[in-house]
């Protein structure tokens, strides 16, 4: 993904960050509520970060999952199988896709749909390949060389693994869409927005008017750094408000206030907005405050982007928020 640089006015930040005014009888509890709540609580299965970072360092160990090398491949085949042991309803949807040259790239994009009958469905998105350069790097020479993508990539795909581990034991209400989309980080920092997020948007351009859609989409990209934060993106508030506003909720709720912090970060290029664009009401949940750089984390685009910059920490904060989610709609 690649930030956009412009300035978000003060008076929409306002309006974010403003809490709702609740009236007196919103806030008055009764004892049904209590037990609804309680009832919901305990139907939350715990998140594991330990083993959401295990599916992080499975999908690390088989190298850079650049598109069209053997590792790429390895980890497809990987996640499919996994979604497949967990009960998952699996479209392998390799297609053909132009790039803004003209190119044509081969895309290999995995849906898995959980509880496949329930009318309620909600979608979980990440990208699983990795940027075929650490062109970030402090190292001009480390410019070719493709990076490990443990965060960026890795991450949001072992959170969503880890969450279909716990479908598996523990069936939510809701359907559950999980969408792993390919050839997300081969764009360039000066060309066309289009050279970025191919697999969301080859994906979008699968759907038709009559294609049944989630409720909503909810993609992770970059959610396994190091106290990272979480602030509000912006084409995820001007799009899905809503959402926004159950997600942080419900982070306010797990006692995350402090990571996903209730503030309009960047506008960012990621693979929630062609999804927008056809239509899911989508966000990105996505590190973008980073202390050292007031945007991504340091690691970005680097070779540190490994698994020693994985913390489990941030990982379970993110799956907490992300289980809260889908088994309490
Ligand atoms: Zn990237």
């Amino acid at each position: 993904m690649k930030p956009h640089h412009f300035y978000i006015s003060a008076a929409l930040t306002a309006i974010l960050i403003a809490t709702p005014a609740c009236s007196k009888s919103q806030s008055a509890t009764s004892d049904s509520d209590i037990n609804r709540a309680v009832a919901a609580h305990a139907a939350t299965p715990k998140f594991s970060s330990d083993s959401a970072f295990n599916f992080i360092k499975q999908q690390v160990d088989f190298g850079p999952r650049v598109p069209g090398t053997a590792p790429h491949t390895a980890c497809h085949d990987f996640i499919a199988e996994r979604l497949q042991s967990y009960g998952a309803e699996v479209e392998l949807l390799d297609t053909m896709f132009a790039t803004p040259t003209g190119k044509e790239v081969e895309i290999r994009n995995i849906l898995g749909h959980f509880n496949p009958d329930a009318r309620q469905r909600i979608m979980l998105v990440a990208h699983y390949d990795t940027r075929p350069w650490a062109d970030r790097d402090s190292d001009p020479t480390a410019y070719k060389t493709p990076i490990d993508g443990a965060n960026d990539g890795a991450s949001g795909v072992g959170v969503m693994l880890e969450t279909a581990r716990l479908i598996a034991a523990q069936s939510p209400k809701t359907g559950v869409d999980m969408l792993f989309v390919d050839y997300e980080d081969s764009g360039t920092y000066a060309g066309p927005d289009e050279e970025w997020c191919l697999g969301s948007q080859a994906y979008a351009a699968s759907l038709t008017p009559g294609s049944a859609r989630p409720s909503f989409a909810i993609l992770l990209d970059m959610v396994g750094g190091p106290d990272a934060k979480f602030p509000i993106e912006y084409f995820s508030a001007q799009a899905a408000p809503e959402v926004v506003d159950l997600v942080w909720r419900k982070a306010a709720e797990a006692g995350q206030s402090s990571r996903f912090v209730k503030q309009m970060g960047g506008a960012i290029n990621d693979d929630h907005v062609y999804l927008i664009k056809a239509g899911i009401p989508a966000i990105d949940i996505i590190e973008s405050a980073n202390d050292l750089t007031g945007s991504f984390n340091p690691t970005w685009h680097t070779l540190d982007d490994n698994i020693k910059n994985i913390d489990r920490a941030t990982l379970q904060a993110v799956g907490d928020v992300i289980t809260s989610v889908v088994y309490t709609l």
